[in-house]
């Protein structure tokens, strides 16, 4: 599987995925020309488009990609807060699976301040690779057995946070909407830990806080469990 990050983090998150014969995006919150760019210029090639929510830093480019003819997969709620419409905006259930291209695609609910938050777990129908793509979420409910690819949220470590709220570098506010919103990498860690881990290839860490986080500790911690490749975006 290749997996291209385009962009990550609060600023905006796109992922391009391709298991050498169907690719797909992964989110579209940044400008449609900056997607165009890190597609090679092929995004009308791609099979879809999966948006996790409704924020503008997944969703922005998702009108310009439906406008161009790319299929957008997301849930209704994103569909109604992002005011999406056509015939190119096709609605997906958590915990129904749908074929998209040439991958069965399991969407399942995350914790996230938006509506109807989705991740999802993607399978290559050609290769077998089973790729695991969650963010914007504090907490995931669910456990995966398999998975030889894992995009995750890494959003900020908790004491790197609290010095930064102590010194007023950041806003208490602000450091209590990133606990109820984001993953820690506390909390990714266990996650990961309470995956079957045996087919792991390569594990992806996503969006990490610029002020929060510490980018070669997550690292050094994620491959002390899971000895794979890990790449921070
Ligand atoms: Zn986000
Ligand atoms: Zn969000």
């Amino acid at each position: 599987m290749l997996i291209r990050p385009i962009a990550s983090g609060s600023a905006g998150n796109c992922y391009y995925i391709s298991d050498g014969q169907n690719s797909l995006l992964l989110d579209a919150g940044i400008p449609l020309r900056r997607i165009m760019a890190g597609c090679g210029y092929g995004v009308t090639r791609v099979d879809g488009c999966l948006v996790t929510h409704a924020h503008g830093d997944h969703v922005k480019a998702a009108k310009d990609l439906a406008r161009l003819g790319v299929d957008i997969y997301t849930s209704q709620g994103t569909i109604d807060k992002a005011g999406l419409e056509g015939h190119r905006i096709h609605p997906v259930k958590a915990l129904e699976r749908v074929s998209i291209g040439g991958y069965e695609v399991l969407p399942f609910d995350v914790e996230h301040d938006a509506p109807e938050p989705l991740g999802f777990l993607l399978r290559s129908v050609r290769t077998g690779e089973k790729l695991l793509y969650f963010t914007d979420t504090y907490y995931l409910r669910y456990t995966f057995k398999g998975v030889t690819h894992v995009m995750m949220e890494a959003n900020y470590d908790p004491d790197t946070m609290e010095h930064n709220v102590m010194t007023g570098r950041i806003d208490v506010q602000r450091a209590k909407r990133t606990i109820g919103s984001h993953m820690s990498i506390d909390t990714a860690i266990q996650t990961l830990a309470s995956f079957d881990l045996s087919r792991l290839q390569q594990v992806f860490l996503l969006h990490l806080s610029n002020d929060n986080s510490l980018a070669d500790e997550f690292k050094r911690r994620v491959q002390a469990l899971t000895g794979r490749e890990v790449y921070l975006c």
